[in-house]
């Protein structure tokens, strides 16, 4: 079976010391994940986070972003080598905040895909549409082509690292989730473009996590869709007992 994710995105939330209080809280309460649980820390938080949870199998740390440079004159940036250097084993990459706020285009998230592969990063890639191209049933060739654009430059070997996280935007911190049959449908298709790529074997060795308002209610049903490899998941991720049903849930 294809490897199981359930992937905290904190984003600009904790301080340090409520951090440590969060990743310990989880790290005592999981029991055998049925899959690789991994806490996306702030950049400060990572060195501390990946201590305190050192010793705990399937618990891993990831960074939110990483720069598409190496190193150099980026003030305020941190490198992928940054990451590796403070534990981390994933980074995301591409979070539609990313692409909103920091205005990351599809060609810049390829370089970074690359540069954190180069490192040896695992890159969860995230890839979604906004609510007006689902109106216009347009989501399938718009996902389609963000992947095409970022990371159908790659060999084969090097995609067969890659995860992705379908996150479509309209379902981020809104409280409104995509319902599980929406999720399998565009989990299916993003798999379907990928064995159009790649071939059958990469594409079902792919894990496909969902993201958008995931909790511990919902997750159970999201995770049990057959193409849906877990979630990387936002406010749940930051309420330890949730994160940990939400774990809890992985098939
Ligand atoms: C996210 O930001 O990746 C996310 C899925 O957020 P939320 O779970 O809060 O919708």
């Amino acid at each position: 079976m294809r490897q199981q994710i359930v992937a905290g995105n904190w984003k600009m939330n904790t301080t340090i010391a409520e951090g440590l209080e969060l990743a310990r809280a989880v790290a005592e309460k999981v029991q055998n994940p049925r899959g690789a649980v991994v806490f996306g820390t702030p950049a400060t938080h990572l060195e501390s986070v990946g201590q305190a949870i050192k010793g705990y199998e399937h618990l891993y740390i990831a960074g939110q972003n990483c720069h598409q440079e190496a190193k150099g004159a980026y003030t305020g940036e941190i490198s992928a080598d940054m990451l590796v250097s403070a534990g981390a084993t994933y980074v995301i990459i591409g979070h539609s905040e990313r692409r909103q706020y920091f205005k990351e285009d599809n060609e810049m998230l390829a370089k970074k895909v690359d540069i954190a592969l180069q490192k040896g990063l695992i890159p969860i890639f995230c890839c979604g549409e906004p609510l007006e191209i689902r109106e216009e049933d347009t989501h399938v060739s718009y996902v389609s082509s963000q992947l095409e654009a970022s990371l159908y430059h790659l060999t084969e070997e090097q995609f067969s690292k890659i995860v992705i996280a379908y996150e479509p935007i309209w379902a981020i911190g809104t409280g409104k989730t995509a319902s599980s049959a929406q999720a399998q449908e565009m989990h299916f298709e993003i798999r379907k473009a990928l064995a159009g790529k790649y071939g059958a074997t990469v594409a079902d060795a792919t894990p496909i996590l969902y993201g958008g308002s995931c909790n511990a209610t919902n997750a159970a049903e999201l995770f049990g869709q057959p193409d849906v490899d877990g979630g990387l998941i936002g406010g749940a991720s930051l309420k330890a007992d949730d994160f940990v049903t939400i774990i809890n849930a992985l098939k």
